[in-house]
């Protein structure tokens, strides 16, 4: 059938080309780097991060950007708050970022632009709009967007200036010739970070820097825009026009947006002081349930964070990993033979993502091939032919490699808690067999009542004890 897209811009699926057979350009709007990533970032970096690797499995060279923005208003305010250089804000948060970002398993970008190192780009592109009609510079070495001058401003969040105009509180401000124009460069501020231009010291706008670094690294058209919902107006309709405005050309083809979160069902904000860091959920939850309570969900659905929630995903990566363990035990006492046979549960997956990375479909038939396996997993143990069971393993480690949910490559003991829950049962039921070989039957008992207490499930079987985690 061929993979079809969700647009924002056309608000319709369309069946999905690139600007060049075979690649992918991929550009996400990254964090505002002055704060501990909180969970929209968790949502939106997963988010792109499944379709990244969907790209990748259908057989697409992916080039992925993800910016990092860091000089902005909200920096420079928590510098002066702190008593310290924006730039050290800036950077301690970029690296808190990025590392809570790996935790739940999403690849690093292969193109991380910092803003501040984008100024000449920045400027330049600032020249060539005024060059065009499209900018103007004003008193106090700002310069801004003159939203009247490009026709098509509007058609990415679908509205009219008019109805912009109603719907926003403007502020006035005699330099502007239209309310809704915006600042491309900021003149500096007493005390505020600044680069030399043409209009003065001053600084980027936030919307500029995208266009600018999009371009530099993809070209004037590429293929994918990501970011959150709350991204299309203003930021992403500011930077279609910045970017058309210079080349003429479509600056982008498919426009993606993903679903907000929301927190026991608020929507999240910092008002409302529901705001939770990753690093708190992570704390209490293990990386992997988190993922997989964000993969779980369609990219453009809203995803509440609930405890309930979590635990269900969690209870939901304990089958996954319970799975990969037992039929790797079982594979590793088989004979080693393997008929490489294809098993239509793959089919299945990738028609699932290829409708707009539909990864509720994908997640329901990766919990078929573990219904399927689990069976196949008592057939072995019992000494059956290994080969079903060999290729259900290898096609439910490349599909939930795909979601970036693979227990087998993913997931290291320190994150899962699973390995080292695992070790710590094995090793009672090995003290158990070795308490039964001395009909010291009292211990074994207790070890076997204490497990059962702690939420762990003993099968006894003729190979020797089986072990699950109850739910
Ligand atoms: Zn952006």
């Amino acid at each position: 059938m061929g993979l079809v897209v969700y647009n924002t811009f056309s608000r319709r699926k369309e069946p999905f080309e690139p600007v060049a057979a075979g690649r992918v350009s991929i550009y996400v709007c990254g964090p505002t780097v002055y704060d501990l990533p909180h969970l929209g970032h968790a949502r939106a970096a997963v988010a792109f991060d499944v379709i990244r690797r969907t790209f990748r499995a259908l057989g697409y060279d992916v080039t992925y950007v993800m910016n990092i923005t860091d000089v902005d208003d909200k920096i420079i305010t928590r510098a002066n708050e702190e008593g310290r250089s924006p730039f050290a804000v800036a950077d301690e948060y970029t690296r808190a970022y990025q590392a809570s970002m790996a935790r739940v398993g999403v690849l690093p970008p292969d193109i991380a632009p910092r803003a501040t190192g984008h100024i000449i780009e920045m400027v330049a592109l600032v020249e060539q709009l005024i060059g065009t009609g499209a900018a103007y510079p004003v008193e106090g070495g700002d310069v801004y967007f003159s939203v009247r001058s490009f026709g098509k401003y509007g058609e990415l969040s679908n509205r009219s200036l008019d109805d912009m105009r109603a719907g926003e509180r403007v502020e006035p401000d005699p330099r502007k010739r239209d309310p809704m124009d915006f600042a491309l460069w900021k003149g500096a501020k007493p005390g505020e970070p600044s680069w030399p231009s043409p209009w003065g010291p001053g600084r980027p706008g936030w919307h500029l820097e995208c266009s600018a670094m999009s371009m530099k690294y993809l070209g004037e058209s590429f293929d994918v825009h990501g970011g959150g919902q709350d991204l299309i107006f203003p930021h992403h309709e500011n930077e279609r026009a910045q970017s058309e405005a210079v080349t003429t050309a479509p600056f982008v083809r498919f426009w993606l947006h993903n679903g907000f979160v929301t927190i026991n069902e608020e929507k999240m904000s910092k008002s409302l002081k529901n705001f939770v860091s990753l690093d708190d959920v992570l704390a209490q939850y293990p990386a992997p349930a988190v993922r997989m309570l964000l993969v779980a969900a369609h990219y453009r659905s809203p995803i509440d964070f609930s405890p309930d929630g979590l635990d269900e995903a969690g209870a939901m990566w304990q089958r996954f990993s319970t799975f990969a363990r037992n039929a790797t035990d079982a594979l590793d006492a088989a004979p080693e033979i393997d008929d490489g046979r294809p098993l239509s549960f793959e089919a299945d997956f990738f028609a699932a993502l290829e409708d707009d990375f539909n990864t509720p479909s994908a997640v329901a038939v990766l919990f078929e091939l573990v219904n399927a396996g689990n069976v196949l997993v008592e057939q072995v143990e019992a000494g059956g032919d290994p080969r079903l069971l060999r290729a259900h393993l290898a096609t439910f480690s490349k599909m939930a490699g795909v979601l970036g949910l693979d227990p087998l490559t993913q997931w290291p003991a320190e994150e899962s808690g699973a390995e080292i829950v695992g070790s710590l049962v094995e090793s009672l039921l090995e003290m158990r067999e070795r308490a039964r070989e001395a009909r010291d039957f009292e211990t074994a008992d207790l070890i076997r009542e204490r497990l059962v207490k702690a939420g762990v499930v003993v099968e006894d079987r003729p190979g020797g004890p089986r072990w699950r985690i109850k739910r």
